[in-house]
């Protein structure tokens, strides 16, 4: 039961996905977020003292699991968009579909070959779905919370 409420009260505060520069406060060195509560914990352990849930990453956290601040920034800036808005531009508008989750140099790619007068308007909606959940995977895979 403890950890239901513990639960509730992260969903509760989850109006960090607006505003990520307030609510996510910095790790420092060996520290890292609880999985499931988000409580601010050692890296290396293995279990969450707050909530008690295992922690994935104390398996191997000397891989480049970890973000740095810059990367996980970039990330949620396209883990946030909508992917069915990326999609439907993707099908209309591929170049703009690119600069829609940050993806300049695709955008730039598919201008200069023409991509979306070929199979574009298949191929980029699915490339789009693809980056918008490869970013959340990531940032997933970092132990960001949210995603
Ligand atoms: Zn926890």
């Amino acid at each position: 039961m403890k950890n239901d409420r513990d639960r509730s009260t992260r969903a509760d505060s989850s109006g960090w996905a607006e505003k990520p520069d307030e609510q996510r406060a910095i790790t420092g060195p060996g520290e890292a977020y609880c999985m499931s509560c988000g409580e601010l914990i050692e890296e290396a352990a293995a279990m969450c003292p707050r909530c008690g849930s295992e922690q994935p990453r104390a398996v191997d956290s000397r891989s480049d699991r970890s973000l740095t601040e810059r990367r996980q920034y970039e990330l949620e800036q396209v883990a946030t968009k909508s992917r069915i808005i990326g999609m439907v531009l993707g099908f209309f508008a591929p170049p703009i579909s690119y600069v829609y989750v940050n993806k300049w140099g695709w955008a730039l790619l598919n201008v200069f070959t023409l991509n979306y007068l070929l199979l574009g308007f298949v191929i980029v909606p699915l490339h789009i779905s693809n980056i918008i959940s490869n970013a959340k995977e990531r940032l997933r895979t970092a132990g960001v919370g949210g995603y």
